[in-house]
């Protein structure tokens, strides 16, 4: 076992309590063994080797609650369009990529993430046939989600996910876990989510869903019609169109539990907030995805107001604007950036829990990350900072450079330059 480190910050943000003026963290064996004021800790350790990061903020790595790494090259392949067109323009691009095009793809989202503070990423593969390879590849804990598609029969959803359940158990991440990603109401049926929901609840998988994410998904599965409707009612059965919300029709197919992560969701009648608040479920907002095909108002103030648990996600490049021209990167830092602008009434405070906390907690892994408390895992990271402690959660928001340092499980992966 190594001995103890112990980092020192201007300012340490454990997320799990205040900002700490002058602060340090006691690192040791992968974990956090202590978090406070400096002149606290520094006596206790003793010959504890000392990194003094200086004028920074030292904090959790950012947890993002969904991802889909194996899109990242797409970045300004599609222009923005309405959602049923881009979800053709996407599956065209799908059918011409390799696994190898795939892979890079895979592994420079991963590194992209690394550098912008991410440690902890949900992330859907959409070509589980490059795992496990690609998880050794990158230091973040990825969490990856198969992604499932079935608009087919009952027997076909069978077949499906006995295959699916081989692959997770064969699968063993390192630092993450593997659950179920149903793609989405439009791209399954009611038997294939029933099905997926028992499999999952027999085996304690967490599950994720796009859910409710455009207008023309919430007029094809409430009313039967609009655009997506008339797209899809030449391959799949719309039988169970025009009766209920999508929100409402997963529920009625038992997906929504405290192990289920809704993404999107951005249209909701009232129903559906009280649904999700009284399952437990968590809900992933992608705020530049959000932009991107300039949908209504994100619900914010209303999930939050009836407790659901929101949390932050990138989604895919494929569905991020340029910036000034240029390609965008993955960063959960820009995501709060633009969350923030739209939502000027929520606290940075609360915007940086979301991006961390609020994450762990849908991925099941409060007090491990998102945090620094004792026994949480050490993914810190450091970012530039020289004002008073008061300004650290503007500060977080307010970045969009590089991490200054970044460490997982007690191994730096970004080293500080001190
Ligand atoms: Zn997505």
């Amino acid at each position: 076992m190594d001995a103890p480190l112990i980092l020192r910050a201007r300012v340490v943000l454990p997320v799990s309590e205040s900002p700490i003026e002058d602060g340090a963290v006691v690192v040791w064996d992968g974990q956090v063994s202590a978090v406070g004021r400096w002149s606290d800790l520094a006596e206790g350790v003793g010959s504890a080797n000392t990194v003094d990061l200086g004028a920074a903020i030292l904090m959790p790595g950012l947890v993002n609650a969904h991802c889909h790494l194996d899109y990242t090259d797409m970045a300004g392949f599609l222009p923005p369009t309405s959602f049923p067109d881009w979800v053709k323009g996407m599956l065209a691009c799908k059918a011409g990529w390799s696994y190898t095009e795939f892979a890079q793809s895979w592994l420079n989202g991963a590194n992209m993430l690394e550098r912008s503070g991410t440690t902890t990423v949900a992330n859907i593969e959409a070509v589980p046939e490059l795992l496990p390879e690609l998880w050794t590849t990158t230091p973040l804990r990825v969490c990856s989600f198969l992604e499932l598609t079935c608009v087919k029969s009952r027997r076909q959803a069978s077949a499906l996910l006995s295959e699916a359940a081989e692959r997770i158990f064969a699968l063993k991440p390192e630092r993450g876990f593997m659950g179920l990603s149903p793609h989405a109401l439009y791209s399954t049926t009611p038997e294939f989510l029933e099905l997926a929901g028992e499999l999952s609840r027999r085996e304690n998988w967490l599950v994720t869903t796009h859910v409710s994410e455009s207008s023309e998904e919430f007029e094809m599965v409430l009313k039967a019609g609009g655009a997506m409707f008339e797209w899809l009612k030449k391959q799949r059965n719309m039988s169970d169109c025009g009766s209920r919300t999508p929100v409402q029709q997963l529920n009625r197919c038992g997906l929504l539990n405290d192990r289920f992560i809704a993404v999107h969701a951005n249209y909701l009648q009232t129903e559906d907030i009280r649904a999700l608040a009284e399952s437990g479920s968590s809900v992933v907002h992608c705020p530049r995805s959000h932009s991107y095909f300039g949908y209504d108002p994100f619900p914010y103030a209303e999930l939050s107001k009836a407790g659901v648990n929101v949390c932050l996600g990138t989604d895919s490049l494929a569905s991020v604007n340029r910036v000034h021209g240029n390609k965008p990167v993955l960063s959960m830092f820009a995501e709060m950036g633009v969350f923030a602008a739209r939502n000027p009434s929520v606290s940075t405070e609360t915007i940086v829990r979301m991006a961390t906390r609020n994450g762990a907690r849908a991925l099941g892994l409060s007090g491990q990350v998102g945090e620094i408390s004792i026994g949480s895992f050490a993914d810190l990271i450091a970012i530039p900072f020289n004002g008073p402690v008061s300004k650290a959660w503007d500060a977080v928001v307010a970045t969009w450079r590089d991490v200054s340092a970044a460490m997982i499980g007690g191994q730096w992966v970004i080293a500080p330059i001190i």
